[in-house]
């Protein structure tokens, strides 16, 4: 690790430094500190920042503070009667110990699991621009078949982000100079040329709460992660599915996918397939074929693409059969 300057804001107007680095829980920045991929010349703490509340917002949503740690949030009343889909994406994601220390922030800006990013002996854009891609011919089983371009196909490995890309978040965000609402939708970038860049958040500009809209009467929610072993993995295909039904037919659907892409995949094909139609097995066989109809496996991962597929149509079934009180 190479040395750095070192300090804690006690105050906002004292964490907005353009030139810095935010730390809060640490759970990926000090890795990659630890292994040379991230080189900030300051860093800032930002824990003492009253960001760490979960409330409800007038409309009926719920705003989440940047430094309400991931079990806080998971294991929120709230959360866990209104939003079950956000309570799993959080409980499948990491171990205890890093939710523990997890923030709502940290997470949205996680780095990517590529293994040739955090092993500086290998070419990699996105820590070097221009220096080429090693996953492209080398082992790519782990990377995406969804939003790749020739520069870059590393999968996001946030599960937390695939939930609220389907409960349709926003993000809250301020530097020394303003404040902006963007929402998920639009907050992170495929990689194109330029995969260094994985959101639109300008140097310096800090995450300060996340809200999550009212959902209607009648929606039930479900995440469903797939990996290699059970426990402390990062998916390999992810679905996070929102559908509000109304006499059997799914009146609103609002699906993302993880593990796939190169950013939290929200699939509007499967939506459009969905909506208006019953809630039975062939509309959701037709929504998770329209999920996946623009996939580009490479050598090592085609297999996810029937991956994604069987999660979407598990968990729509898993949703759609919750009875009514259990609904979110
Ligand atoms: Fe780097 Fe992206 Fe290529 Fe991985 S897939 S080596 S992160 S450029």
């Amino acid at each position: 690790m190479r040395p750095f300057q070192f300090t804690q804001a006690k105050t906002m107007d004292t964490a907005l430094d353009p030139g810095a680095r935010f730390v809060a829980g640490g759970t990926t920045l000090i890795d990659l500190m630890k292994l040379d991929v991230e080189t900030p010349e300051r860093v800032v703490d930002i824990n003492p920042l009253p960001l760490a509340r979960v409330e409800a917002t007038p409309d009926g949503g719920l705003k989440v503070g940047a430094l309400v740690r991931n079990s806080d949030l998971a294991n929120h009343p709230e959360v866990k009667a209104r939003y079950a889909v956000l309570s799993e994406a959080l409980l499948s994601g990491a171990s205890p110990q890093l939710r523990n220390m997890a923030t709502t922030g940290g997470n949205l800006l996680q780095r990517t699991r590529c293994y040739y990013f955090r092993d500086t002996a290998y070419a990699c854009n996105k820590r070097q621009p221009g220096a080429g891609c090693s996953a492209m011919d080398g082992y790519n089983r782990i990377h995406a078949v969804l939003g790749g371009s020739e520069h870059c196909v590393a999968t996001h490995p946030s599960d937390m982000a695939v939930a609220m890309m389907a409960l349709e978040a926003s993000v809250h965000a301020r530097t020394d100079k303003h404040e902006r609402t963007i929402g998920l939708d639009e907050f992170y970038l495929l990689p194109g040329t330029t995969p260094d860049r994985e959101t639109v958040l300008e140097p310096g500009e800090l995450i300060t709460y996340v809200t999550l809209p009212k959902l209607p009467a009648g929606t039930r929610s479900h995440y469903l992660k797939l990996r290699d072993r059970a426990q402390y993995e990062f998916a390999l295909a992810s679905a996070a599915v929102v559908v509000t039904l109304h006499g059997g037919r799914i009146e609103r659907a609002r699906i993302a996918l993880g593990g796939v892409a190169t950013k939290p995949w929200r699939s509007r094909e499967a939506e459009a397939a969905l909506e208006g139609k019953p809630a039975n097995n062939a509309h959701f066989q037709a929504a998770a074929e329209a999920a996946m109809r623009g996939a580009k496996p490479l050598r090592d991962n085609a297999f996810k693409i029937e991956l994604a597929k069987r999660a979407i149509v598990r968990a729509l079934n898993t949703a759609t059969q919750q009875n009514s009180e259990s609904a979110s």
